[in-house]
């Protein structure tokens, strides 16, 4: 049996390692050069806690149950997981009500470490928090991660266990036969057979499913826009901060990352058309974000502080829950759509449900493999190690003693490892060792890993890309 799953996020990810646990070829395909560089590469990256939504929606069943899942992945797959808790504050008795409501609901989803707590214990745990708040919901469970990580680790698994990622090459069509998917056709021109096809292709599972004459709903992409903080900007802040949620959504937040930084945002902004490529951002969008920033943390908005700013896209539908479903119109075609957020969260438990419910609903018999390896190898990080132990790799091999990201002290032999797990552009050693992340944003050490990756690839630099194919860095030689 091959099973062919679309699409390299998080999401298509952990599905095909999901799938190696069987008897079977797993291939997963990627549009992009990169794994995780679609909605996975641009959000919150929270683990949400799982109190807001509904217990009758998928997104209600599957958080809380993804956020725990987490505590075995992060082992498994060496995958960085900062249980740092979160609150949502509130003013006053009406909002009070609010927090209550949302911790009857979070009883109702199972989620752990849920309380309220008042004044007195608020101000120790968020000395930097405006004065206005009287209450806030904490939750203990609540973490933050490298959403992109767990895309990138859950693939290098896979294929250890036998699975083929093919990245670069899109599916653009299919051949569907007697009511089956049969083939799909990838823009190299290649065509792959499959027994069972996956679409778990993020914004574009519309246009996937309808690639195979299967419906999927309507999607409506809505953006957030985000600024991420220096270091610095951490001292005023222990945990993600929420407002109250509104309709439109959790709010604008204050989230401390994992390498340390901060983020403000995201906005919420619908857009009239399908623009998938849209991660443009908007003075009035930025100005929101600090501003709401500020309501939160007076203070976290010091221009000084501010890196970059960026956007994401959500992939909205009108039912508001994950679309997960075998095609009413095909035997063998799974959807994955609609994956908004939490679908970091939910993404391990979305996984488990994709095998385990929808799959295994089908007429289709799984057998477990018994040499399924669940783990992968750390990749040392210098900057994490103690000092003696980053002399004792440096005699052994002088490259971790060369250090390329002076933001976040990151070695040759970091990058170079990076290239042996697959990166193939600037973006995706930056992605995989943080170099590029901090202070400078790459502006020192983008051009040191643009040369290790043509040294190492065996290539001319005017052959390295920033991301993809279109975005070259040096046109060719000035001088001879
Ligand atoms: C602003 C924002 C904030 C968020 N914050 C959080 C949060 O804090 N916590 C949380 O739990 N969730 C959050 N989410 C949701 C979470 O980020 C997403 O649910 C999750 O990343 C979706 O992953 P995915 O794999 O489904 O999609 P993607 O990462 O987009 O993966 C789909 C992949 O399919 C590929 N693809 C598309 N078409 C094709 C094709 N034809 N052939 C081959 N490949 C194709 C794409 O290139 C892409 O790499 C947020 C989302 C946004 C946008």
């Amino acid at each position: 049996m091959q099973t062919l799953v679309i699409g390299g996020g998080l999401v298509g990810a952990l599905i095909a390692r999901e799938l190696t646990r069987y008897e079977m070829k797993v291939l997963l395909v990627e549009k992009r050069e990169d794994l995780g560089q679609g909605i996975t590469k641009a959000n919150s990256a929270i683990l949400h806690g799982g109190y807001d939504d509904p217990p009758n929606t998928l997104r209600g069943k599957l958080c809380a149950k993804g956020n725990r899942l987490y505590n075995q992945l992060a082992e498994e797959l060496k995958i960085a997981v900062n249980r740092v808790g979160s609150i949502v504050v509130a003013k006053g008795e009406e909002e009070l009500r609010k927090l209550e409501i949302l911790l009857e609901n979070g009883k109702a989803n199972s989620v752990e470490g849920l309380r309220i707590v008042g004044r007195q214990e608020l101000r120790k745990l968020e000395p930097g928090l405006s004065k206005e708040f009287d209450y806030a919901l904490l939750c203990e469970s609540a973490g933050v991660i490298e959403p992109w990580m767990v895309a990138i680790a859950a693939s290098m698994n896979a294929v250890n266990n036998g699975a083929e990622i093919i990245t670069g090459n899109g599916v653009v069509g299919a051949i569907v036969e007697s009511k089956r998917a049969k083939r799909v056709k990838l823009s190299s021109g290649r065509e792959i057979e499959a027994d069972l096809v996956i679409n778990a292709s993020g914004l574009f599972y519309e246009q996937v499913s309808s690639f195979f004459g299967v419906y999927a709903p309507p999607v409506k992409l809505r953006k957030g826009e985000y600024i991420l903080l220096d270091k610095r900007a951490s001292t005023l802040v222990n945990r993600v901060i929420f407002p109250l949620p509104t309709a439109a959504g959790k709010g604008r937040l204050v989230v401390p990352t994992i390498d340390g930084g901060v983020l403000l945002g995201p906005t919420s902004v619908e857009f009239s058309d399908f623009f998938p490529e849209d991660v443009s951002t908007t003075a009035e969008g930025l100005i929101s974000v600090r501003e709401s920033g500020d309501d939160l943390i007076p203070g976290i908005d010091s221009p000084q502080w501010f890196l970059k700013s960026f956007a994401g896209l959500r992939p909205e539908s009108p039912q508001k829950d994950f679309y997960i479903k075998k095609a009413d119109e095909l035997e063998n075609f799974i959807t994955v759509g609609a994956i908004r957020s939490p679908g970091l969260t939910a993404a391990p438990a979305i996984a488990e449900y994709v095998v385990g419910e929808v799959i295994g609903s089908m007429d289709l018999k799984l057998t477990p493999k018994d040499d399924f390896n669940p783990f992968i190898d750390e990749r040392l990080r210098i900057k994490e190690l103690p000092f003696e132990e980053v002399a004792r790799l440096i005699e052994a091999d002088p490259k971790y003693g060369r250090i390329i990201c002076q933001c976040n002290e990151v070695s040759e032999a970091e990058v170079i490892q990076a290239i042996k797990d697959g990166a193939r552009t600037v973006d995706g050693v930056k992605f995989r060792t943080r170099a590029g992340f901090g202070r400078c944003q790459g502006g020192f050490c983008s051009w040191k890993i643009a040369s290790i990756l043509a040294r190492e690839l065996n290539k001319d630099m005017s052959g390295v890309r920033q991301n993809s194919q279109n975005s070259w860095i040096i046109n060719g030689k000035v001088r001879t």
